[in-house]
């Protein structure tokens, strides 16, 4: 599977950014960047001119708007048009988003925990949702350094409580990136896994966001599957597990990679020895030290004690001295047997 480096959430001088998209995807290739959705504020005319910064720069560029209302902000990934966002209620925005699925485009909760209005009018989300699973992704991590900032560990934590009421949803990065400075905390990245070989790279990435195939870093590249040790299945970040027949005798094992080298030179975290955790929805199934090289592990899953809803790895490290998640897959299900 590639692994695309994307930066999911952007702005333009086309809304309250301060760079031309030729200015931010080039910047964006300098960090390392393998493509950018333009998230402007209630318009899409940024992304004029469009096919030559891609010719260009070699980054692609997915076409998006980020829905400004008083109610909160949402960004939508992959439609060529826009849907009306003007109508946005806070009682309506599940029929909102069937319309930007519809348009064949994805829709994400943008930092929903964001000091709102006055200081950021909107920000705040207050938004009544429905059904969590009509929505495809929360951008859990937002701005630069963003794993020590309260307002992303709420909405970490809101992501972790929707997995485990059963919702199956993504969780993305975006730096909500205006203008080319130079900073020097941790950016992040939010890599998607392209499949889909017959699609347009659009069309694959926009798949990955929607089948929640994403894993999140402010450093190393960090994925996993599990393997069905017998049957020879492997199921994907965002995919499911199904139930097996009672006689089933398979076993199972997770596979954890890591890619330190990944954007080599881009990133520096302390040199230092991790923790990998595999969390579940009943709580840690596997911690350990791991040291900083390109590697894959394989843990070991027992499914007949107790089937988890759900499975992610997640990296902890020291980082400006802190302790901090430094990276995070998106889960993979376990179906369970029906329930009469
Ligand atoms: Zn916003
Ligand atoms: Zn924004």
């Amino acid at each position: 599977m590639k692994w695309l480096a994307s930066e999911l959430h952007t702005h333009t001088i086309h809304s309250d950014g301060k760079q031309t998209l030729l200015e931010l995807t080039r910047g964006a290739k300098l960090l390392g960047f393998e493509c950018i959705a333009l998230t402007d504020h209630n318009t899409m005319s940024g992304l004029q001119g469009k096919e030559e910064i891609e010719q260009e720069t070699g980054i692609a560029i997915l076409p998006g708007m980020e829905w400004t209302t008083f109610h909160g902000h949402m960004v939508t990934v992959g439609l060529d048009s826009f849907v009306d966002w003007r109508k946005a209620e806070p009682d309506t925005i599940d029929a909102d988003v069937a319309k930007v699925h519809k348009q064949g485009g994805v829709a994400g909760l943008a930092h929903p925990f964001r000091i709102g209005t006055p200081v950021c009018t909107g920000c705040f989300w207050e938004f009544k949702i429905r059904d969590w699973n009509a929505f495809d992704y929360i951008e859990v991590w937002s701005t630069t350094f963003a794993p020590v900032k309260l307002d992303n560990q709420r909405a970490f934590a809101l992501w972790t409580r929707l997995l485990n009421e059963g919702v199956r949803i993504a969780a993305t990065s975006g730096r909500d990136w205006h203008r080319q400075e130079e900073t020097k905390d941790p950016l992040s990245v939010t890599y998607l896994g392209l499949k889909e070989e017959k699609h347009s790279l659009q069309e694959a990435a926009v798949n990955a966001l929607r089948e929640g195939r994403v894993a999140v870093t402010i450093g190393p590249l960090v994925t996993m599957e599990v393997h069905g040790k017998e049957n020879g299945a492997v199921y994907e970040l965002g995919s499911a597990v199904p139930v097996g027949l009672p006689e089933d005798k398979e076993s199972y094992a997770i596979h954890v990679h890591f890619s330190f080298s990944v954007r080599q030179g881009i990133w520096q975290l302390p040199d230092q020895r991790y923790r990998l955790v595999v969390n579940s929805s009943e709580g840690i199934l596997s911690e350990m030290r791991i040291e900083a090289e390109d590697k894959h592990y394989e843990i070991g899953l027992d499914l007949d004690e107790k089937r988890p809803a759900w499975i992610r790895a997640e990296l902890w490290g020291t980082v400006s001295g802190v302790r901090a998640l430094v990276a995070f897959t998106n889960a993979i299900y376990f179906d369970k047997e029906a329930t009469e």
